[in-house]
């Protein structure tokens, strides 16, 4: 049985069979409805999107023997021919293999002779820019005028090629990449037809790396067919590809969200199965972990042309911005490491569980919860010490010998490492680690508070007599922030914020500024707020006004300070001398507060 090429047997006939395209293909429609033909069309775009094969159709739908249309018949003597490729007025050429100016002579020398057999003579010359200074030269004086019988297509990769005065005697077309949706839905189509069972997310694989172009998904997936028995699936297409199988990604982020270390460990043990590029399971994590960072900004932010947008808004949800920020981080940095790390698998390994170790304890609003995280008897250290009760009472009863409890608790991520790769098949699971609120996350947390950082206010929390803090945790620049400084939180209801600027600063305000107010205000909550900007009288104090104050104040204190001070009176006396109060400055002026 012989076996034909699906780009070739599912070659599209007709204008409806095309996958994507749809701009250009309703320009062709509607002139050749209304019979309003040019002489000479260029079709350009990358390879594989479907340059010739839109030439073809053309060539049948302007010779088809049932007269001009837009949907050849495809079963006249025209139709056919054209389609066995030994229609004599369609003559094709490729013009990266006849460059030379005598091969383009001798291919227009019968331009000026009726069709043989059509009602049209239709030279095809692909790849055109290929065609030498003469070439194009000789080109050029046909297309000037050509016979009415003659319509050149022209195709090409690099239009840029093309001199001017031939450009500007086609009538263009730029064919687009074909997006990973249409390549799916494309393929998918043709395997119902081809009876056979696959799995989206195989085609996702496929259509990803197609990049665009059809032909190269069509002959992937003729690889794919050969190399899956019966039925494609996205295990084994993602190792015909060298790929990762995106559903590792997703489960990873579960597992990180949920801070199952053992989870974490188990997903990494299974993929190492597959024998996989640990260095490319880093990468796509880091790749998922910056777009659902657009998502958290910009909900609409990213397409669905992976088909994963609604898991992503998911995962988006369910992280809070900081962490995120945080695990991103890690995990470049982890990716930077990797050539140190004993092996890829390890590197991973201590990368994802340097995430959980590091992750605030939920979204970090109420330092007063913290700092009694950190207090010796509070609530969180008898859990503590619950959990390692449960570790110590699981570990007895399952295997005594095999990990203290004391290990479990304390142990390294290496020695988590090698801890999971026992457990697999022994009766200690990994559940029993400690989870973040345990000691070293107190340390973390305590830390920080200690460093005296400011703890981010949750949207929810925000009251109007909280804007100066809010203010001062913004990272605003340039007039936004002068802007801001000058304004009063008036209003928050769900995640709409409104502002009320001072009306004296109205006169440099635009919507601009409001617009990047909101966007630093969108990052620092992880939600997309949106922001109002009202214009009048302030009734309560703005940054600014807070900042003048303070200001003052340390001056006026300063002042107090220096002419007080004991050894400045002694100087005054003894040289009869006179206090300069505006040269006096406070020792250290802090910003805004
Ligand atoms: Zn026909």
């Amino acid at each position: 049985m012989s076996y034909q090429v699906l780009a070739r047997k599912w070659r599209p006939r007709n204008f409806k069979e095309m996958a994507g395209q749809s701009h250009v293909l309703k320009t062709l429609i509607n002139a050749l409805d209304s019979n309003r033909l040019h002489h000479a069309y260029l079709f350009t775009g990358t390879r594989g999107v479907g340059k010739t094969t839109i030439a073809r159709i053309l060539a049948r739908c302007l010779n088809c023997d049932k007269g001009i249309t837009s949907e050849p018949c495809g079963e006249c003597g025209s139709c056919t021919e054209i389609n066995e490729g030994r229609f004599l007025d369609l003559i094709e050429v490729d013009a990266a293999s006849r460059t030379k100016v005598e091969d383009t002579r001798e291919l227009l020398d019968n331009v000026q002779y009726a069709p043989s057999r059509g009602r049209f003579k239709v030279y095809l010359i692909d790849e055109v820019h290929m065609l030498s200074t003469h070439s194009f030269n000789a080109l050029l004086k046909t297309l000037e005028e050509p016979p009415p019988h003659v319509k050149f297509l022209l195709a090409t990769t690099d239009p840029q090629k093309l001199p001017v005065t031939v450009l500007s005697r086609c009538l263009q077309f730029n064919l687009k990449n074909i997006s990973p949706e249409k390549l799916v839905e494309h393929t998918s189509y043709i395997l119902e037809q081809e009876k056979i069972d696959f799995e989206e997310g195989a085609l996702w694989l496929l259509g990803r790396a197609a990049q665009g172009s059809v032909r190269d998904c069509l002959t992937l997936l003729d690889q794919a067919i050969g190399f899956c028995d019966g039925k494609v699936t996205t295990a084994s297409v993602s190792e015909l590809l060298g790929n990762i199988d995106r559903s590792v990604i997703v489960q990873l982020t579960d597992a990180l969200i949920a801070q199952d270390a053992a989870q974490v460990l188990k997903l990494v043990a299974e993929a190492a199965e597959h024998s996989p590029d640990f260095v490319l399971i880093l990468q796509e994590l880091l790749s998922w972990l910056h777009r659902m960072a657009i998502v958290q900004v910009v909900p609409d932010g990213i397409d669905n042309s992976q088909g994963d947008r609604q898991q992503i808004q998911k995962h988006a949800a369910s992280l809070n911005a900081e962490t995120l920020q945080l695990y991103y981080q890690i995990a470049l940095k982890g990716r930077e490491d990797m050539p140190y790390a004993l092996d890829p698998r390890s590197g991973l390994e201590m990368t994802l569980l340097r995430m959980l170790a590091f992750t605030p304890a939920g979204i970090p609003k109420m330092p007063t919860k913290r700092l009694s995280a950190s207090q010796p008897g509070g609530n969180s250290s008898v859990s503590t010490e619950k959990k390692k009760k449960q570790v110590v009472e699981r570990a007895v009863s399952a295997e005594p010998a095999a990990i203290t409890p004391a290990e479990l608790t304390y142990s390294t991520p290496a020695t988590l490492t090698g801890a999971v790769h026992q457990s697999t098949n022994s009766a200690i699971s990994l559940v029993d680690l400690p989870k973040p609120d345990d000691n070293t996350q107190s340390l973390t947390s305590t830390l920080l508070i200690d460093s005296g950082s400011p703890s981010p206010i949750a949207l929810a929390d925000l009251k109007p007599a909280m804007w100066i803090t809010l203010f001062n945790q913004l990272s605003l620049t340039g007039v936004a922030r002068t802007i801001a400084g000058n304004c009063v939180l008036h209003d928050v209801s769900g995640m709409q914020l409104v502002l009320l600027l001072q009306d004296k600063q109205a006169a440099i305000f635009n919507d601009e500024h409001r617009k990047r107010i909101e966007a630093v205000m969108r990052t620092y909550f992880g939600i997309a707020v949106e922001l109002q900007i009202k214009i009048g009288t302030l009734n309560s104090e703005s940054p600014a006004g807070f900042r003048l104050r303070k200001e003052s104040e340390r001056m006026q204190r300063a002042v107090k300070l220096f002419s007080e001070d004991v050894f400045v009176q002694e100087l005054v006396q003894r040289f009869d001398g006179e206090i300069q109060y505006d040269s006096i400055t406070p020792l250290t002026v802090q910003d805004w507060v």
